[in-house]
């Protein structure tokens, strides 16, 4: 049941700030109960590849890619045995293929040489992977293995989380460490899809959708459309 209202203006004590999280949370929840990564794969190795692809591209036009590339290379062995330079061409409508290319066959080396084919497990081990730092690790670890190991910022998470006051800092990692203060431990995947999922959907960069945000009453960033707090 949701609660809006109960935490009117800005937070002042610690208490306050808390409950004001658990609202959000509780909204988010309202408007993207069942939310998960959109970009299709069928195992992490396939996660890893399709999130690699999906900087500064659309998942729509990742979606469109994918099925053919794993057609032609089904394993993280035949990618590893590809030229990058070739790779670039199958994957040029994705933007930014060069460097794409070589950071997806650096990456099926090292996954088959240290980790035997298989996409490792833990943060640690991920980020030895080229191509994959910690957004990309935690969208593997936690969408294709339910390991909740942080919570992936990427530029809608950057934004919602600064408009919603979750954290004043601009540097992902920064950012990231505020929000596991703050975000439940076991809310921390889902948190991840349904933010990105938000600033898609309603809290876009211009012009955002306030007024059909369940959460705008306890939303007070300074580029809100619509309020219906105000006198
Ligand atoms: S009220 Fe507007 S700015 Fe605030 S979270 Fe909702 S969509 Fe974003």
């Amino acid at each position: 049941m949701l609660r809006y209202g109960l935490i009117k203006g800005r937070p002042k004590t610690a208490a306050d700030r808390q409950a004001r999280v658990t609202e959000i949370l509780r909204g988010l929840d309202k408007m993207y109960p069942d939310v998960t990564c959109a970009l299709t794969h069928r195992n992490p190795w396939e996660l890893l590849v399709a999130t690699i692809l999906s900087a500064q591209c659309t998942d729509k036009r990742v979606n469109e890619v994918t099925p053919g590339l794993f057609k032609k290379y089904p394993t993280p062995t035949d990618f590893a045995a590809v030229k990058p330079e070739v790779l670039a061409q199958d994957i040029r409508s994705t933007g930014f293929f060069n460097n794409k290319s070589k950071s997806i066959v650096g990456a099926a080396k090292r996954v088959t040489t240290e980790f035997g084919g298989e996409v490792p497990r833990t943060m640690d081990e991920l980020l030895t992977v080229p191509g994959a730092a910690r957004k990309t690790a935690n969208v593997v670890l936690g969408t294709a293995y339910g390991i909740a190991a942080g919570v992936v910022v990427d530029t809608h998470v950057t934004r919602v989380s600064r408009r919603l006051d979750l954290t004043k800092q601009s540097d992902p990692v920064k950012i990231e460490r505020d929000l596991q203060k703050i975000i439940p431990e076991k809310k921390w995947i889902l948190f991840s899809h349904q933010i990105i999922h938000h600033g898609r959907a309603l809290c876009v960069a211009r012009n955002p959708k306030c007024v059909a945000c369940l959460i705008e009453p306890i939303c007070y960033a300074k580029d809100k459309t619509w309020s219906s707090t105000e006198k």
